[in-house]
């Protein structure tokens, strides 16, 4: 039985972090789309509201409805309207054009466009967008943008909170009403002494201990053992034979492989293991093969050596880790 590991206290050290970087927990939306970065949003969720968290932002309606009893405001982040919204939820409007296709009075945060092209309403467009909303009545709770390169050292981080500013003031001339205003997320959290006191903060990885050294990792991968033997010098293992033992070697297979959505490592360089011992061979969809190491082996325990052999982030590595995994928290 393969398996992930959610430290407890970790996750609860690392939110407390954020929250007083953020300036309390009032403060925070915390980020669970996709199964909460691949950890277990179910899981997690009620360690998260024992804290304090009482915003989480998710991917979809879906998401919304499984964690709706933990939380008082969740944000969806990528709806696609269909006209039967639910009052309980804030949606994201990301594209003007699409206002009239929500439920009237639905509750919605307007995404704002501030450089990253990606989704939401540029400036020029605020009025067009307040008029429509005069017409086909949604309420408007608040407004937020992303950057798209708060971990990059370069200005356009600082043009994109320009204009979000000056979209917050457009936005707030319009109500006496106190909108909800928030573009801070994990890196861009870090890079500031403190927040601007009008927005929360809406942060996903550094939940879980990435993007902040200070930061304690929450999640550990482990796999367990399926058989073992002892692979004589020149036979080889698993598909292609890719790895060939030089001496006699026993080795062990595995129980995790990229069904269980893992990157495929096609045997070529040295992936290692938490433990600093290669995997042999190429991986399986179920199982991959190593120095036999025992029972149980920790996989990985901070994904970022993952990401770095695959050339790829560490959101990435995290989010693909299947939800059959057995996930329990220590
Ligand atoms: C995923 C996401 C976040 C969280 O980003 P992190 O870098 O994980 O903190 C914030 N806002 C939006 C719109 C997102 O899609």
């Amino acid at each position: 039985m393969s398996l992930i590991k959610l430290d407890k206290k970790s996750y609860e050290f690392n939110l407390n972090q954020i929250a007083i970087k953020a300036g309390g927990f009032e403060k925070l939306i915390c980020v669970f789309k996709d199964n909460a970065y691949g950890h277990g949003a179910k899981i997690l969720a009620p360690i998260a509201k024992a804290c304090g968290v009482k915003f989480i932002a998710v991917k979809s309606e879906k998401e919304a409805f499984e964690l709706k009893n933990f939380f008082e405001n969740i944000l969806i982040l990528s709806h696609r309207p269909h006209g039967d919204e639910n009052a309980c939820f804030i949606y994201a409007l990301n594209d003007s054009s699409l206002i009239t296709r929500f439920k009237k009075h639905t509750r919605i945060h307007l995404k704002i466009d501030t450089n990253m092209h990606r989704n939401g309403v540029c400036l020029e467009d605020l009025d067009f967008v307040l008029k429509e909303l005069k017409k086909h009545p949604l309420k408007l709770e608040g407004a937020f943008t992303h950057f798209a390169r708060a971990d990059e050292m370069d200005a356009s981080f600082f043009i994109q909170r320009k204009k979000f500013q000056r979209a917050k003031e457009l936005l707030q001339k319009q109500s006496d009403l106190k909108f909800i205003f928030h573009s801070f997320n994990s890196p861009a959290l870090f890079r500031v002494a403190k927040l601007p006191d009008d927005e929360l903060c809406r942060v996903g990885l550094a939940q879980f201990g990435y993007t902040n050294e200070n930061l304690k990792k929450v999640l550990s991968l482990y796999a367990h053992r399926l058989s073992s033997r002892m692979l004589k010098n020149s036979q080889s293992v698993g598909y292609g034979g890719a790895y060939t033992a030089e001496n006699d070697l026993k080795i062990a297979t595995y129980d995790l492989g990229y069904a269980d959505g893992l990157l495929r490592f096609n045997g070529k360089g040295e992936l290692r293991l938490a433990n600093g011992k290669a995997i042999l061979g190429k991986m399986s969809m179920d199982s991959f093969s190593c120095e036999d190491l025992g029972e149980e082996i920790c996989v990985f325990d901070d994904a970022e050596l993952w990401a770095r052999f695959f050339d790829t982030i560490v959101y990435e590595i995290l989010v693909k880790l299947h939800p059959n995994i057995p996930r329990i928290v220590i």
